[in-house]
């Protein structure tokens, strides 16, 4: 393209913004599953739908250019974009993961990667000389999530990557919570880019859906490879669905990240919260890199409540958000990382990383800030009131 338009106006115009056929503004879906060929010897760019199929191509090739890289792929999940991309490791291979990675994530590194010769070693990748330390001779691979789920810790991606590349590994970024709105991991260095477009991408709670973005040629004919053998390819109604959701997403996160910024100022205030986990928050002990590396700080935070008890009571008193695994939607959803996307994780391991039962996560969605923070201050004082009475009985 020759002029560089803003990232807002890429969301819109960009060379599916007209279908060439009939000049409908949005991405015609094609559900062809398979294409007529002229003849024998001739084979025309499209042949069968799992290996290429044109609305899907459309996505790859918005997000592809959103992230900054060569090449982007379509996914039927998150887990499926992130299982694929794990592909590209061989048997005897190491892996070093951030280890307050995504409970899916972790599963697949440690029940299904293992049994086919893969180890992994997981860190705390803020710490880079632990990173440092995790790196054996066959290690082929640094995974990292920015900022991390659920407690919203920040890795440098820089650093991350300059590690990897010094041991001949690649470098994935799990880009779910911040969308390349907010970061750019191919930018500052990462191999792989990795999406749940499930999340802030759709950003309607309506469709299940993954996103890989490569930044070499070589690396994404061989991911294109994989796409096509595995096979977890997304379909077209939800590639449209996706698409969709894109336009807005600028717009989406604007108002939602202003509004979590709000209510993590307000939960820090508040006796009955124990920690706040935002990465706009002052105190975050990495809120300088987050700084560096993103034009923002999203839309996700956690909280922690004395404990699961507590955390009940809370839960029955709030109204707003939906009580609900997910995140990155236009209503706010409030879910509880120990019991939901973290139930995979082994408890002595939740605990050691500090994913408590007392520990909630808010993605906040486009309602008002201050109808959120009115429904969490009711539920607060309600809690409140009960834990004050309880003491009389006493
Ligand atoms: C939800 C999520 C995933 C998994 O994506 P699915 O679309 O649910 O398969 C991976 N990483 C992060 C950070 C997520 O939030």
């Amino acid at each position: 393209m020759s002029q560089r338009y803003t990232f807002e106006t890429q969301l819109l115009h960009n060379k599916h913004k007209v279908d060439p056929a009939t000049g409908g503004v949005s991405v015609p879906i094609q559900h062809a599953s398979t294409f007529h060929q002229v003849s024998a010897d001739e084979f025309g760019k499209y042949d069968y739908s799992r290996s290429l199929n044109p609305t899907r191509e459309a996505l790859e090739e918005i997000i592809a250019e959103l992230e900054g890289g060569v090449r982007g792929f379509a996914f039927s999940s998150g887990m499926a974009a992130i299982s694929t991309a794990f592909l590209l490791l061989s048997q005897g291979d190491h892996v070093v993961v951030t280890e307050d990675v995504y409970g899916g994530t972790y599963r697949m590194v440690t029940q299904v990667l293992n049994r086919f010769g893969i180890e992994h070693t997981f860190v705390d990748m803020t710490d880079l000389e632990a990173v440092e330390e995790a790196i054996r001779p066959n290690t082929a691979l640094l995974y990292a999530e920015t900022p991390s789920n659920p407690l919203l810790k920040v890795t440098d991606i820089r650093a991350i990557s300059e590690i990897a590349k010094k041991h001949s590994a690649l470098t994935f970024v799990d880009n779910t919570f911040m969308t390349p709105y907010l970061q750019r991991p191919l930018d500052l260095g990462a191999d792989i880019v990795l999406h749940s477009a499930t999340k802030f991408l759709s950003g309607h709670s309506d469709t299940v859906a993954g996103l890989a973005v490569v930044k070499d040629e070589e690396l994404a004919k061989r991911l294109y490879s994989l796409q096509n053998s595995f096979g977890a390819v997304l379909g077209v109604q939800d590639a449209w669905l996706v698409m969709r959701g894109i336009k807005t997403l600028s717009v989406r996160m604007n108002q939602s990240q202003e509004s979590a910024r709000k209510i993590a100022g307000f939960l820090l205030k508040q006796p009955l919260i124990k920690n706040v986990y935002y990465p706009g928050l002052l105190n975050h002990p990495q809120s300088g890199i987050q700084k560096q590396q993103a034009y923002g700080t999203g839309a996700v935070l956690s909280f922690e409540l004395e404990n699961a008890e507590v955390l009940s009571r809370f839960i029955e008193q709030v109204k707003l958000p939906v009580f609900a695994v997910s995140l990155g939607a236009v209503e706010s959803i409030l879910s509880y990382p120990a019991k939901m996307s973290h139930a995979a994780m082994p408890q002595h391991e939740r605990e050691r990383r500090g994913i408590s039962e007392g520990l909630l996560r808010l993605s906040v969605g486009l309602e008002s800030a201050e109808d959120l923070i009115a429904d969490i201050e009711q539920a607060l004082n309600t809690i409140g009131i009960f834990a004050v009475k309880k003491e009389e009985v006493r």
